[in-house]
């Protein structure tokens, strides 16, 4: 059997210290880099002697035996497309309501008309989440996420789902942990500790800069709310895990380093507390465009990695989940991770809130809805021809772009959006951070 480097590895060039050449690689199927001797093409000819090596190169997909691009194209569609059959953990992500008490222009629900979600959706999740677990034994625990519009606002809503879900994941022997995402405001402690009860674990709060800027997108009746989240989430960070999502435009990136010493000086617990980077997409309906950055773009891609050196310097556990994505839930085909709209209604798409059919999949109060997507794998493949003739390296980092974009920008899920010199502008700057900072690299995750 022939082994060659798999199409999927990026040459990142060889180092020389003190006379000891390396190789540098990185993953793009598995996201990770590696360092080797010699250069994989190399290391393949000399492989007979040494089967271990050989085993391990191939399990971790640096070497393959498949023949042609176009096979090594199918299985890695296999691969992330099935991601979600053997997930031992089920998402559920439930919208309690679209409103909210601030009125952020960007926000993607801004198209829909706002709503709680009904007594008859709030009775339908439990016997709905039932099935499918009965469905897929491979569950073992349950994430439920309180989301919004802004949860907050029925906050005993929040408490007694909270307590019905975990009653029926112990029927059921399933674990269960909740975590909410909310822009803060409205919480009180009373809230905070009988959710910890009830198997809340973390919290997602967003930032949009630092005081100045995040008061002028984010406040209650003219007042800013920096200050409050800061305070109050700062403590929560004791017990609870805390996710800064940072949304990211071109004037929060200016005040990135300022956020970071206010939550130094605010003392968040470092073990417990994450900014999460996001790069917010433009929305059409959103009259601020000039603030924001062309998503996947070269200025996108060079924000993120600022933001991540800046972190890095001062030791903040960073996640970078936002910038390779597809894949993401609509490229499951079982999926483990879905959106439930306060209509019931289950959506394949964070972001997409209409009844978009490429989007939508069916009801919960339907006893017979299936998750099951049939279609994504050949849909990926069809679009994905050019990158089959280019060969491209990054497919398994964009999977032909993120369909709800193409939706806004082609109006089509059919086609490309090539994302090309953004992934390899991520990829060469997250490598020389890993040189700048072996010993902290570890705590970006992506
Ligand atoms: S389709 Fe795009 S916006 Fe929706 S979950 Fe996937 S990557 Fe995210
Ligand atoms: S869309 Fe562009 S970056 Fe993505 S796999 Fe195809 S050629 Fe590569």
């Amino acid at each position: 059997m022939k082994l060659h480097k798999s199409s999927f590895v990026v040459n990142l060039g060889i180092t020389n210290s003190d006379g000891i050449k390396k190789w540098h690689y990185f993953n793009t199927l598995s996201r990770k880099f590696i360092s080797l001797p010699d250069n994989l093409k190399n290391i393949c000819s000399r492989l007979n002697t040494n089967e271990k090596f050989a085993e391990f190169l191939k399990r971790r997909r640096w070497i393959t035996s498949f023949t042609s691009y176009s096979d090594e194209m199918k299985d890695a569609i296999e691969l992330i497309t099935t991601s979600g059959v053997n997930n031992r953990t089920l998402n559920i992500i439930f919208t309690l309501t679209t409103r909210c008490n601030l009125n952020c222009n960007y926000c993607f629900q801004n198209n829909v008309s706002r709503h709680d979600a009904s007594d008859n959706v709030f009775l339908s999740l439990p016997s709905f989440i039932r099935r499918q677990i009965i469905l897929k034994p491979t569950i073992k625990k349950l994430r439920l996420s309180l989301f919004g519009g802004e949860p907050l606002l029925m906050k005993s809503r929040c408490l007694n789902l909270l307590q019905c879900i975990k009653n029926e994941c112990s029927v059921l022997s399933v674990e269960f942990e909740s975590t909410i995402v909310t822009n803060g405001i409205g919480s009180n402690p009373e809230f905070w500790r009988i959710a910890t009860e009830c198997g809340l674990k973390s919290v997602q709060i967003t930032i949009d800069g630092s005081e100045k800027l995040h008061d002028s997108f984010r406040n209650l009746n003219g007042v800013g709310t920096y200050r409050e989240l800061l305070s109050v989430y700062s403590q929560l960070s004791r017990n609870f895990k805390i996710g800064l999502k940072y949304n990211l435009n071109r004037k929060s990136k200016k005040c990135f380093s300022e956020f970071l010493s206010d939550i130094d000086n605010n003392c968040f617990n470092r073990k417990n507390t994450r900014i999460i980077l996001e790069v917010v997409k433009p929305m059409e309906y959103n009259n601020l465009q000039n603030y924001y950055f062309q998503p996947f773009s070269m200025e996108a891609a060079n924000a993120y990695l600022s933001c991540a050196e800046e972190s890095l310097k001062f030791d903040w556990q960073v996640s970078l989940g936002h910038v390779f994505q597809p894949p993401c839930m609509y490229t499951q085909e079982n999926p483990s991770t879905i959106l439930i709209r306060p209509d019931g209604v289950v959506s394949r798409c964070i972001s997409v809130f209409n009844d978009d059919s490429d989007f939508t999949v069916g009801n919960i109060n339907d006893p017979k809805l299936s998750l099951i997507n049939h279609n994504i794998k050949k849909i990926i493949e069809d679009n994905a021809i050019k990158c089959k003739i280019n060969k491209c390296p990054y497919f398994p980092l964009c999977m032909t772009g993120c369909p709800s974009l193409k939706k806004m920008k082609l109006k089509t899920i059919r086609g490309i959006l090539c994302s090309y010199n953004y992934l390899q502008r991520m990829v060469q700057g997250l490598f020389l951070l890993k040189n700048m900072y072996p010993e902290k690299f570890d705590i970006l995750y992506f």
